[in-house]
């Protein structure tokens, strides 16, 4: 299984992704100016970032991220490759080519703690995808950077999130502007069907 990724302690050879960004470990004379941390959830993996404001902050509804995240959508933030350090466990990553289905190190690729298995990231060509739920955000301020700007791929949405962001069917930017449903509207609906829901578990309908 480690063949293409050859995760061990080695640094060259099919080892020397980790000579280049983002995996390329910072020495401690360089000038890396940490302004958050993260780690994955059995803490083998650990990162810093050097930037405070991501350049991006979407939610993704596509089927993809559902099935990988095993979550309704996905937050990301993306960053670019030269922000992020590992400070610990960039040998313990694990490889998803979500394109090929292989566990090839592919771009684009999902990249995973191998211990825990949790999202790290997803790293596309020139850019990095971070999962905020990771990272340590400390102030309101930290929290307001990360704030998710739009959803993507909200036709393929399980639920309405309501929050009067901008709503791109597919790709944001590339692709047709949902209009909001208005909160009031989907509240009257959540609670006539919660309704109906219970009167069918009264009668029994709900089990064949
Ligand atoms: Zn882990
Ligand atoms: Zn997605």
């Amino acid at each position: 299984m480690d063949k293409d990724q050859s995760r061990g302690e080695s640094t060259t050879g099919i080892s020397e992704w980790k000579q280049r960004p983002p995996y390329r470990v910072h020495e401690p004379n360089e000038k890396f100016d940490v302004k958050y941390e993260a780690n994955c959830h059995c803490g083998r993996v650990k990162y810093q970032l050097n930037r405070r404001e991501p350049l991006d902050s979407k939610l993704c509804h596509c089927t993809t991220c559902q099935t990988q995240h095993a979550a309704p959508f996905q937050w990301a933030a993306i960053f670019h490759k030269e922000d992020i350090n590992f400070a610990n466990g960039h040998h313990d990553l694990e490889w998803y080519d979500p394109t090929e289905k292989s566990i090839a190190h592919k771009l684009p690729c999902k990249v995973r703690c191998a211990f825990c298995h949790s999202p790290i990231m997803d790293e596309g060509r020139n850019m990095i995808l971070l999962f905020p739920s990771l990272i340590h955000l400390r102030t309101d301020a930290d929290r307001a950077f990360f704030k998710p700007r739009c959803h993507m791929f909200y036709g393929q949405r399980v639920m309405d999130v309501p929050d009067g962001l901008p709503k791109w069917a597919g790709l944001s930017g590339e692709s047709e502007l949902i209009e909001d449903s208005p909160p009031e509207l989907v509240r009257e609906f959540e609670r006539r069907r919660e309704e109906e829901r219970n009167r069918r578990f009264e009668k029994g309908e709900n089990v064949k």
